[in-house]
């Protein structure tokens, strides 16, 4: 497979511009809401990437709920504000692709394409994405193996785009006490068996607020380049996912203590 270390040892490196980078070597920090929901929520954000040193923001503007009466996100209009808006800031954008048509509309206004894990088996949307120039990362499925996560990531990279980024979640298992079952044991397996950088969310993989610090700090030992979680001004009045949603505060420690640790790692 190409993306395998068989075929390449070299760790690859995404080059989201301006110096920020998702590799091997260095941390990648990216947080913001579960979903992008109003311009003073996104200069909040923002502001908050802005005074941690955090370069790289996620929130979603299409937005995949299991109920269709859930709010289902502020679509290209909201992507086109946010861009506004983290761009005079230097703040990079990382959302949500949830399928083909999308893909050109969106591509002015974001830096990384997320595949999500309902999508991670979408082998036309991945077909697509392996045309385009921009980062791609891929979420691991819902019930997917590591494999299969490989597999998908081969679909976007035999397509011509290497620059991929796989991220780990959570995964559908017998236990309901938390949403998803973090897998720590693939992060070391999918840095043994890929050059790709691989990415840990610790906000969808255990999905309690409380415990996101020690899963993402858990993550960082485990080998990961960099976390994904979730933040927001005040959790409790997110559209989506608040449960699982740091504040500012706690959003401002994690980094640091992310950081911490993987110097010491
Ligand atoms: C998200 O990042 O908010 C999201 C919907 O994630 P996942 O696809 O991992 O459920
Ligand atoms: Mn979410």
């Amino acid at each position: 497979k190409l993306v395998s270390k068989k075929w390449k040892a070299k760790p690859t490196s995404v080059d989201l511009g301006d110096g920020v980078f998702i590799k091997e070597g260095e941390m990648a920090v990216i947080t913001g809401p579960c979903s992008i929901e109003t311009e003073e929520q996104i200069r909040a954000v923002v502001a908050h990437c802005v005074e941690n040193d955090i370069k790289m923001m996620r929130g979603g503007v299409f937005k995949p709920r299991s109920s269709p009466y859930a709010f289902r996100g502020l679509g290209l209009e909201g992507l086109k504000l946010w861009h506004q808006i983290a761009s005079e800031a230097g703040i990079k954008i990382v959302t949500e692709v949830m399928q083909t048509s999308q893909i050109e509309e969106m591509y002015p206004y974001v830096d990384v394409y997320q595949v999500g894990a309902r999508n991670s088996q979408n082998f036309n949307l991945l077909d697509e994405l392996g045309k385009v120039d921009k980062a791609v990362m891929i979420k691991r499925g819902i019930s997917g193996t590591i494999e299969e996560l490989l597999q998908s990531a081969e679909y976007v990279f035999s397509g011509g785009n290497e620059k991929l980024i796989l991220c780990e979640r959570g995964i559908r298992t017998y236990e309901r006490a938390s949403r998803n079952t973090l897998d720590l044991n693939a992060i070391p397996i999918l840095k043994a068996k890929s050059h790709l950088p691989v990415i840990v969310d610790p906000s969808h993989g255990i999905g309690i607020r409380a415990y996101v610090p020690q899963m993402a700090l858990a993550g960082v030992m485990s080998g990961a380049d960099g976390i994904i979680y979730e933040s927001h001004e005040v959790p409790e009045k997110a559209y989506s996912d608040g449960q699982q949603t740091l504040d500012f505060a706690q959003s401002a420690r994690l980094a640091s203590w992310i950081r911490e640790s993987f110097a010491m790692r």
